[in-house]
């Protein structure tokens, strides 16, 4: 057997249809990856040495992270390597612009379809972000008229729909 390059090894590892990130200025879905991380959920990579996977993919592509700047996912996505979603600065402006984001989540106040984010018509999902009940009522709704639609469409008519004397003179 051939031993494979890192660059190989670490191909293997990435599923590159990962999520649309929806920030503005992040292109593309993450490369997410599938290989074992942290307890920060950071990917990590055995190149001689346990390195970060999105490092190990920024320095590929673009050379040594500079000395005192740290990579700052923009997509907000700890797993993904994508580099064109990663960004060297310094740890201050990481810092600035994790906590940007979090305002920014903060300051949405209704629900894409114009809800309220208010105490009567939130619910949190399982892993914390807000949900519309509104909207989810909404939803509930369609559904239910979809599986009615489906259920009288397969209701045999009593009488048949073509007149029958006519099919027999065709
Ligand atoms: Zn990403
Ligand atoms: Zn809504």
């Amino acid at each position: 057997m051939t031993r494979k390059l890192p660059a190989e090894r670490f191909a293997a590892k990435v599923n590159p249809a990962g999520p649309l990130p929806l920030i503005r200025g992040v292109i593309g879905p993450c490369h997410l990856w599938e290989g074992s991380t942290n307890a920060a959920g950071y990917g990590t990579f055995w190149a001689g040495q346990s390195v970060k996977a999105h490092r190990f993919a920024y320095e590929q592509a673009r050379g040594p992270i500079p000395t005192g700047l740290e990579l700052d996912h923009r997509c907000r996505q700890r797993a993904c390597v994508r580099v064109s979603h990663l960004d060297a600065v310094t740890h201050r402006v990481n810092i600035l612009r994790s906590s940007n984001h979090v305002a920014h989540r903060a300051a949405v106040t209704q629900c894409p379809a114009g809800h309220p984010y208010d105490a009567a018509n939130t619910y949190r999902a399982p892993n914390g972000t807000r949900k519309c009940r509104a909207c989810n009522a909404t939803r509930t709704r369609n559904t239910r008229a979809i599986k009615r639609e489906a259920q009288l469409a397969a209701v045999t008519p009593l009488h048949p729909r073509t007149d029958p004397t006519l099919e027999r003179a065709a």
